[in-house]
């Protein structure tokens, strides 16, 4: 059986810390009730050395949690607090982490393999930020008062809560994911029981030790790593959760929707793969697109929702743009995450790293050139170089599929019509980009794309109150922005008489 704690030593910056290892509930780090279970093994995939293990959650754990965030909800968090009080109890979390960002920044690189300053800077910054976004809201969640009749009745509609939510996350932006459920969900008054990824269980049992800290009554955040589909399972198909919130691979949502459907038709927020298309056209900065285009494939290691996989170039600038793209992508520093000089670390596990490596030969085999890449390293690590393709054809798997890695397909076009029809020929609609100086040619790329997001001379950029999420096979809901409260929030209209009679019999 997995310990409650770790003591672990990060060799790169001399800091000993512990780390929880239980399961959260009730504010207490807890062992599982299955005894049997197996725990769960952390490993950093820079070195492929073990860090910790992590207590992990069987079905009847889940069961707990569920009842714990009920408790909550029923007694101490839903509509028995203002929206003041949680919002304030979200500032206090939202500075506790900020007290804490270099440690969760090198936990979050140890378990991830991501740059420290990027967990830091970019994962962790815009966390305390969607943070204090949320508690912002949190005393503004108003419905509206209707007229119905003048002089005798009146509706109104509140915006209640939606209950108990399981909210299940992925391992690529581990603590940011985090931050994006939890944020608007504590916000609307809802409780929560949220499931790490079993490759990435560490920042979140830390930050439910901030939970508690922060003073957040017992129960109102719940946390159970699990392994493999045992704890999201068991989440989708419960009877007593009103939502499910999903990051991660369309297959698995695909579940997610069918366990809801067949349990409790609980509500589901679904925010799932891409192949997202960047365009290049003939006015665009050459420069600048290149340099967002390297942004698009190759933050996060290509492990990235929104990453920009395919990019399509209008074929009089082609030549000159693969001759700026390719030195510009291989500048780029794939290595340790505590090595000030990595731009990217190493892919997150060795299921990941053999999945991009098929993929990369398979772009090979069936006909795609080489620009960049394709040479593994030598040694330990989940490192793969940034990776281009050129010579494509819309049927080649690596055009086809979700990667997650720093794989780029490039492809050309002549006319407007043919890329915006490259561009949509997915059964995926997370991102998209364009690049182009012509701002007719911007209003009418953006409104072709089918994307639930699209850039524009940018890419791969969010902001907290701007809405993100999928169309077609890329999701359902939105994350983000004032958007995201209806995702946990039920509108109730409450019909008000203070006047009619009712004459019966009718
Ligand atoms: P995944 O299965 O979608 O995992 C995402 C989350 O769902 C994890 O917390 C996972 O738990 C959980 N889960 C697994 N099976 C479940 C089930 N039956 N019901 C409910 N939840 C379940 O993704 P993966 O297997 O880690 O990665 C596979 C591929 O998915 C990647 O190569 C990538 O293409 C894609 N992906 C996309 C995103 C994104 O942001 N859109 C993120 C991650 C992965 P465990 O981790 O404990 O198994
Ligand atoms: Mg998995």
């Amino acid at each position: 059986m997995a310990s409650l704690s770790a003591r672990i030593v990060i060799r790169a910056t001399n800091r000993e810390l512990e780390i929880p290892t239980g399961l959260f509930i009730d504010n207490q780090f807890v062992p599982s009730v299955d005894s049997a279970s197996e725990p769960i093994q952390a490993v950093n995939p820079s070195t492929e050395e073990p860090i910790c293990s992590v207590v992990a959650g069987s079905a009847k754990d889940i069961d707990i949690a569920v009842a714990a965030a009920r408790k909550a909800f029923n007694t101490t968090w839903g509509k028995n607090v203002t929206g003041f009080e949680r919002s304030k109890l979200l500032n206090k979390l939202a500075d506790l982490m900020e007290r804490d960002q270099d440690i969760l920044a090198e936990v979050e690189s140890l378990n991830n393999g991501k740059p420290v300053k990027i967990a830091r800077d970019f994962d962790i910054g815009d966390s305390i930020q969607c943070l204090r976004y949320y508690a912002g809201w949190a005393d503004k969640i108003t419905g509206q008062t209707i007229e119905v009749d003048n002089k005798t009745k009146l509706a109104f509609t509140k915006h209640d809560p939606i209950g108990v939510c399981g909210q299940i996350i992925p391992w690529n932006y581990p603590i940011n994911m985090w931050a994006w459920k939890v944020g608007p969900a504590l916000a609307c008054g809802c409780t929560i029981v949220m499931k790490p990824s079993e490759l990435t269980p560490l920042t979140a049992l830390m930050l439910s030790k901030l939970i508690a800290e922060a003073g957040f009554p017992p129960g109102v955040v719940n946390t159970i790593p699990s392994l493999g589909s045992v704890g999201g399972a068991a989440l989708s198909a419960h009877m007593g959760v009103d939502k499910v919130a999903f990051t991660g691979s369309t297959v698995t949502g695909r579940k997610i929707m069918e366990a809801a459907a067949k349990s409790n038709l609980k509500k589901v927020s679904l925010e799932l793969g891409g192949k997202s298309p960047q365009i290049v056209f003939e006015s665009a900065d050459l420069d600048q697109a290149a340099n967002w285009a390297c942004l698009g494939i190759l933050y996060n290691t290509g492990q990235d929702c929104t990453a920009g996989s395919r990019l399509y170039v209008q074929d009089t600038v082609y030549d000159k743009f693969i001759s700026l793209l390719v030195p510009k992508a291989k500048e780029l520093v794939i290595g340790d995450g505590f090595d000030e000089k990595s731009g990217g670390g190493p892919v997150v596990s060795k299921t990941q790293f053999d999945k991009v490596w098929r993929y990369i030969e398979s772009g090979s085999a069936q006909g795609a050139k080489l620009a960049l890449g394709g040479q593994k390293r030598p040694g330990k690590g989940f490192f793969v170089d940034p990776t281009i393709f050129t010579d494509i054809n819309a049927n080649m798997d690596i055009v086809r599929d979700e990667i997650f890695g720093p794989v780029l397909s490039v492809g050309r076009f002549k006319t407007e019509e043919e890329a915006i029809s490259l561009a949509n020929d997915t059964s995926y609609g997370l991102g998209a980009g364009l690049h182009s100086n012509d701002a007719n040619q911007c209003m009418r790329v953006s409104s072709a794309l089918e994307a639930g997001t699209v850039w524009v001379n940018q890419y791969n950029l969010l902001n907290n109150n701007v809405p993100f999420g999928g169309k077609k096979q890329s999701g359902i809901g939105r994350e983000l922005g004032s958007y995201a409260l209806e995702e946990y929030t039920s509108v109730k209209a409450v019909h008000w008489n203070f006047g009619e009679k009712l004459d019966w019999p009718l």
